[in-house]
């Protein structure tokens, strides 16, 4: 018989991954840490290597045991995952697949849509209001699952997390799933995440050692949800998923924490300095809770390529679902330098219609 993708992944528009720059400064497209690899897991890993002749440990025990310390709830609520998309996955194929409904924001988290579209299930998408997530909106919609991205990925944008609490309460969803890949680089994290409501139940959290940690190659993230939730997932997950040097390394990078302060600080200060650098150049800039801001811009592909002339990779908006922008991941201080002197040349770009300034640069060529 012929061999044909299911009917239903007709649909599906893959995961376009963000491009990386000539060099490592440059590289603003996938919000990876700017501050290179953690030496400490550098050392683990290499520890580590001396014992791949064996299987992984299928549940990360120390791993672990260590995050439910750190999050104060039972070992038993956390499953870790080959990075958060895998845990993405689990949750859809258990609870949304063949026909199901997801609810997320549109834009989503691409992975919350493709997952969904790959699993047979329904995606209801809400548009944000004002960059953010609608959740008054969203609360109304009958659903397995509730994604929200808390800070939002394209956006940077946070909802309050008393905010939540209520969507939690109000939500005809089965369970609200809350992103916090960002999470860390909130100005307060404890106050925003929603870690107590997962292990009380009510919700479940995905975390990733991909963007603080700066392990985003070594794929670790992980999961805070109800003991009935972990347990279902651990029945159909992949038991080895989680590879021994990428469970060493998170290991690590939570037993030498001085790395996450001062991806922490970095990040802060930066997201600062580019927020001022796109105003100041007449972007419109989304107020960033996150480790990238969004511009906002009518000529989204010339910036881009312009950007790109100067070696400086950045995100097309179009390729996270939100035409007429573009994410852009905090630098280091050399790649702020280089998209200082690469935004020079798209100062054209910023006069919607041929004005003064362009007129300037007219009679300037
Ligand atoms: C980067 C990111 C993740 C991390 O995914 P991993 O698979 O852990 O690398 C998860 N969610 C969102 C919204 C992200 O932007």
């Amino acid at each position: 018989m012929t061999l044909r993708p299911r009917p239903w992944l007709d649909v599906l528009e893959p995961y376009r991954p963000g491009r990386h720059a000539p060099t490592a400064a440059g590289s603003m497209a996938s919000n990876e840490s700017p501050l290179g690899v953690n030496p400490a897991v550098v050392a683990a890993v290499s520890a580590a290597a001396t014992h791949v002749h064996h299987y992984p440990d299928p549940l990360a025990t120390e791993l672990r045991h260590r995050l439910a310390e750190q999050h104060g709830v039972d070992p038993e609520q956390i499953l870790v995952g080959n990075g958060s998309d895998e845990l993405i996955y689990l949750l859809t194929w258990a609870y949304a697949a063949h026909g199901g409904r997801v609810v997320c924001a549109d834009p989503p988290y691409r992975i919350d849509e493709i997952s969904a579209v790959v699993a047979g299930a329904q995606v209801s998408k809400v548009p944000l209001r004002d960059w953010t997530h609608d959740l008054t909106a969203m609360a109304g919609v009958e659903a397995e699952l509730a994604y929200v991205c808390n800070p939002h990925n394209p956006t940077g944008t946070v909802c309050p997390r008393a905010d939540l609490e209520r969507f939690v309460a109000e939500s005809r969803a089965g369970l609200v799933v809350v992103d916090e890949a960002y999470v860390d680089f909130a100005d307060d994290p404890d106050d925003l995440t929603a870690v107590a409501m997962a292990a009380a139940g009510r919700a479940a959290v995905v975390r990733t050692f991909s963007k603080i940690h700066g392990l985003a190659g070594m794929r670790v993230g992980y999961l805070v949800a109800a003991r009935p939730v972990i347990e279902t997932l651990r029945a159909i997950r992949a038991p080895f998923s989680v590879g021994a040097l990428a469970q060493a390394a998170a290991v690590a990078a939570l037993t030498a924490p001085d790395y996450r302060d001062r991806v922490r600080r970095h990040t802060l200060d930066y997201r600062g300095r580019l927020t001022r650098l796109f105003r100041a150049a007449g972007y419109e800039v989304v107020p960033s809770q996150a480790n990238f801001v969004l511009v906002a811009t009518p000529h989204e592909e010339a910036l881009t390529a312009v950007l790109a002339d100067g070696g400086v990779a950045v995100r097309p908006g179009s390729a996270l679902g939100h035409p007429g922008s573009v994410r852009v991941s905090v630098p280091s201080r050399e790649g702020f330098a280089l998209l200082e002197a690469a935004l020079v040349d798209a100062t054209a770009l910023t006069a919607p219609t041929p004005g003064p300034r362009h007129e300037a640069i007219a009679e300037l060529s």
